[in-house]
């Protein structure tokens, strides 16, 4: 048996009932093959795969906290220091009732990856909390966040380990967070990262993995003869990055026909208004439902409560899907109906939204395909900018931030695309992100010795 495939043999046993850090490992390491297999005398005897799928850390503790009829509540709250050979952990806080370890292994181990492809120095992480923040009053929130913090705060620092917000933590948990922090350490410190303006954030991030995708896809499709301009759009999600990855295909000409959110869906054929979306989802934080309200044109579909799929959003007909939602949201059968209506190229602004059946079947029928690794890099490469702007003591403008997520995320096209090319796989992205990411993880472990 071949060392990959002895390793993930090794990653199910050893991590059973978690299938998310299973599909996350056998994706990578199918893709690295090439490398490994060329290699794999040298990497069995320094266990590199083995070091490479086990986290450094993780922390599990139990989060109290008091609702505002007095109820004492307990969640679990967790940490994965996942990979720090090239900078401190770095990842984000995933609030959600779905939230597992196995979860957040999964996308602890993609941000290793991905923070490797950005060029800055940061390791990879991720944290979060089964807490459910949906319905909760402001105060509910804040109880939660400190209590939080109260235990987290002394396994992460600047220098250590810098989280960021993901699904369910937004600038407001940020912000309470990040004063808890400060208030048990006595430190004032880039120690989070997506933090308000005036304290220590940074003009763009809230932007930026929205616009970063969009950077990503427009150099994607150039390199390959074709003008984002005048195509149309199909995007899941309706909070932050598709807010903001609507807005940079709308400016960049593109039209933007579908959004979505737990309750359902909207098709809008004149092109979603993302001004709609951000009073909808950031002022009122409320169903999408509401947007028919505002463009009575437009057609909201409800979904069957528990659903978690976006299946009427990729039966549209388009020609760039954009999964911008959450993880396993386009199946083998969806994949189908964007290739059958024509779909030219899909780009992941999710983390895995795009099952492996589903990838594998876009990139047999000449997709354009972009890993969330690579697409949806833009927002911890801004985290990353957030950070050295807090140890210069400075903050830049909008238009600078702007100016070098364009840059980022042109040259982690470009990474992807190299690696490809180099090893015979022109046009798989999948593959090219993965390897030039390995590779530089790959290269900062071995000269670190065994740690
Ligand atoms: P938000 O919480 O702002 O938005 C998530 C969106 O997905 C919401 O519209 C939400 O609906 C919808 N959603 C959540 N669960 C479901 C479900 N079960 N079925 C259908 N829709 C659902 O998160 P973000 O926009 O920040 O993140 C989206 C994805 O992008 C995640 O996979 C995240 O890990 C990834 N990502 C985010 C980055 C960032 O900078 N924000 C960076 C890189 C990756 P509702 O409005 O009803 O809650």
């Amino acid at each position: 048996m071949s060392y990959i495939d002895e390793i993930i043999d090794q990653v199910v046993a050893q991590n059973p009932d978690e299938p998310l850090f299973h599909q996350a490992v056998r994706e990578v390491l199918d893709t690295i093959r090439v490398v490994v297999d060329a290699n794999e005398a040298q990497f069995r005897k320094d266990a590199v795969l083995e070091r490479l799928v086990n986290p450094e850390r993780q922390v599990k503790f139990r989060v109290p906290w008091v609702d505002d009829q007095g109820n004492a509540h307990v969640n679990t709250g967790y940490r994965v220091q996942f990979n720090s050979a090239i900078g401190p952990y770095k990842g984000g806080l995933r609030l959600d009732k779905s939230v597992t370890l196995g979860m957040l292994k999964f996308l602890g181990f993609e941000q290793v990856f991905k923070n490797a492809l950005t060029t800055l120095p940061m390791g990879g992480g991720k944290g979060g909390s089964d807490f459910d923040p949906k319905g909760k009053s402001d105060r509910e929130i804040m109880a939660f966040c400190q209590s939080f913090m109260t235990e987290l705060f002394r396994h992460i620092g600047a220098d250590t380990d810098v989280p960021a917000g993901d699904l369910g933590t937004g600038g407001r948990e940020i912000g309470y967070m990040f004063g808890q922090y400060k208030r048990l350490k006595n430190v004032y410190e880039g120690v989070l990262t997506g933090k308000g303006l005036s304290f220590g954030g940074s003009l763009a991030r809230t932007e930026a993995t929205g616009y970063g995708l969009l950077y990503f896809t427009k150099e994607m499709l150039a390199c390959n003869n074709i003008d984002i301009a005048g195509k149309t759009c199909a995007v899941s999600g309706s909070g932050n990055v598709a807010i903001y990855a609507i807005q940079k295909a709308t400016q960049m000409g593109a039209k933007v026909l579908t959004c979505s959110d737990r309750t359902g869906w909207i098709y809008d054929e004149e092109g979603v208004d993302y001004t709609i979306l951000k009073e909808i989802k950031e002022v009122k934080r409320t169903s999408l439902a509401e947007y028919v309200n505002y463009r009575p044109n437009a057609k909201y579909t409800a979904k069957a409560a528990g659903d978690n799929m976006d299946h009427g959003v990729w039966t549209v007909k388009v020609d760039i899907a954009l999964p911008c939602g959450r993880e396993n949201t386009i199946d083998l059968d969806d994949a189908k109906n964007l290739v059958a209506n024509g779909v030219i190229a899909v780009a992941e602004g999710a983390n895995m939204p795009t099952n492996l059946e589903a990838t594998k079947y876009f990139q047999e029928n000449g997709v354009l395909f972009a890993p969330g690794k690579a697409s949806n890099a833009g927002g911890v490469a801004t985290s990353g900018l957030e950070m050295s702007q807090n140890s210069e003591r400075l903050s830049w403008s909008f238009e600078e931030v702007d100016a070098k997520l364009q840059s980022i995320m042109i040259s982690i096209f470009h990474a992807a695309d190299d690696a490809a090319k180099k090893y015979g796989m022109e046009g798989n992205y999948v593959a090219g992100a993965n390897i030039a990411g390995f590779e530089k993880v790959l290269n900062a472990m071995n000269a670190q010795g065994i740690v």
